[in-house]
């Protein structure tokens, strides 16, 4: 390589350099972006409490009532599931996970417990 082209492959290479840390930016800022996005959306859930598995704003006795009242989150009988009990919830957030009127905390409506009650005509739904 002479001189001559080598000073002009700098050149070259140099024009480039500005351009590749422009996108070095831009991509990062992306990456930021959509990393945030995920975080925000994971603490919405936590605070409108729609997280199906989050139990952790539950206390020993709640975490305790939820078992002793055999909760599953899926019902072994279809006819009794937590969407066809007069006690659920539905989420108003469009959230899978409702809540119960007797046990605290995100209730499945493929779930069920003990004291599953029919809707009766007018109420709930
Ligand atoms: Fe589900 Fe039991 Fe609550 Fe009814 S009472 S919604 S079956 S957890």
């Amino acid at each position: 390589m002479t001189n001559k082209s080598r000073r002009d492959f700098f050149k070259k290479t140099a024009s480039f350099f500005p351009a590749f840390i422009g996108m070095g930016v831009i991509l990062n800022s992306c990456d930021s972006g959509i990393e945030n996005s995920k975080s925000n959306e994971s603490k919405n859930e936590k605070k409108s409490g729609t997280s199906c598995d989050d139990l952790s704003g539950l206390s020993d006795d709640d975490l305790a009532t939820r078992k002793k009242l055999n909760y599953v989150e899926v019902s072994t009988v279809q006819s009794k599931t937590c969407k066809l009990c007069a006690l659920f919830i539905p989420s108003k957030e469009g959230s899978e996970c409702g809540t119960c009127s007797l046990i605290k905390g995100p209730i499945k409506p493929s779930g069920s417990c003990v004291y599953w009650a029919k809707i009766e005509s007018g109420s709930n739904v």
